[in-house]
């Protein structure tokens, strides 16, 4: 079975769209530098926005900013109508993330990342999580995988991906393991996987040798070459080995986006909270 991230994307929208339509929602994305990767990604969300009637903003500002002008103008978005402010990914190395990152007010951090919201995802359940995880879940459950008492593997330990994604499988009583660069022998737990999930960002890492025939594989990676996209997994070669994999594009990205629109909508009630 192939788990199909634009359908259920589109299917969220359609959910979503009426239930947004007179709130005059809105999003900011801050780019610093013009990264074509990160080009792309933008115009993914403009699109988004433009599908939903989402007012979009996209803040790009020069590679040499200052960090200063940054910071007041995510202090201004903090306190004008703005729904959902963004920070676009990777930013130059110079700038200090975490301080970026932990000056978008909790309520308007629509990416989940700051700490408060990280924090929050351990104790509270309004908290603002992180797209990708979330959007993984959802797939999975959109999809009736069983979770509870399911051995999930996650390889990649981000704060982006892995780490929040295996809190969030926790809390749907999977049993899970964290693998990472330094795991040794990742052949012999990626086979114990009931659901197994890539976010290492290294082409075919996970062979059909790799995988059990009843696991579940949801693969995050994003490998650009020849102006070709690549998953984690060897697509092909693994396909028909296992009981369902997510395609790669077409599956977590779509995802991704489609949790991102409901962070908004999120963001908007926590903003409009009567008490
Ligand atoms: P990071 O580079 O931050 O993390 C990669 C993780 O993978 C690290 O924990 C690293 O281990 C681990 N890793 C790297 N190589 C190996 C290996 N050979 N074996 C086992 N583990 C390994 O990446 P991100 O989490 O930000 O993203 C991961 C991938 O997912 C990327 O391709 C990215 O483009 C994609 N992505 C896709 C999204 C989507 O919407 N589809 C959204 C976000 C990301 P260590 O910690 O030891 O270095």
């Amino acid at each position: 079975m192939i788990l199909d991230g634009k359908s259920l994307r589109d299917q969220i929208f359609a959910d979503l769209k009426p239930q947004i339509q007179d709130l005059k929602l809105s999003l900011a994305v801050i780019q610093i530098g013009s990264l074509e990767a990160s080009n792309v990604f933008i115009k993914q969300k403009a699109k988004m926005c433009e599908q939903l009637n989402i007012t979009f903003k996209h803040y790009q500002l020069d590679e040499n900013v200052s960090e200063r002008e940054v910071i007041n103008l995510i202090k201004k978005l903090n306190q004008d109508e703005t729904t959902g402010i963004l920070l676009q990914m990777p930013i130059p190395k110079h700038y200090n993330l975490s301080l970026l990152q932990n000056i978008i007010a909790k309520e308007k951090d629509i990416d989940g990342l700051s700490i408060a919201n990280l924090g929050h995802l351990f104790s509270i359940n309004n908290a603002l999580k992180p797209g990708t995880a979330k959007g993984i879940v959802e797939m999975l459950k959109s999809y009736d995988i069983p979770l509870a008492g399911r051995h999930a593997v996650i390889v990649g330990r981000s704060s982006l991906v892995g780490k929040p994604l295996a809190h969030l499988l926790l809390n749907e009583d999977a049993t899970v393991t964290i693998c990472h660069s330094k795991t040794i022998n990742l052949a012999d737990i990626t086979k114990q996987a009931d659901i197994l999930i890539l976010a290492a960002g290294k082409k075919h890492l996970i062979t059909a040798e790799m995988v059990k025939s009843s696991a579940t594989l949801i693969d995050v990676g994003i490998n650009k070459e020849d102006g070709k996209l690549y998953g984690d997994v060897d697509f092909n070669a693994v396909k028909d080995q296992v009981k369902a994999i997510s395609p790669v594009p077409g599956g977590v990205g779509p995802m991704t986006i489609a949790m991102l629109a409901q962070n908004l909508y999120e963001a908007y009630l926590l903003q409009n909270k009567t008490s």
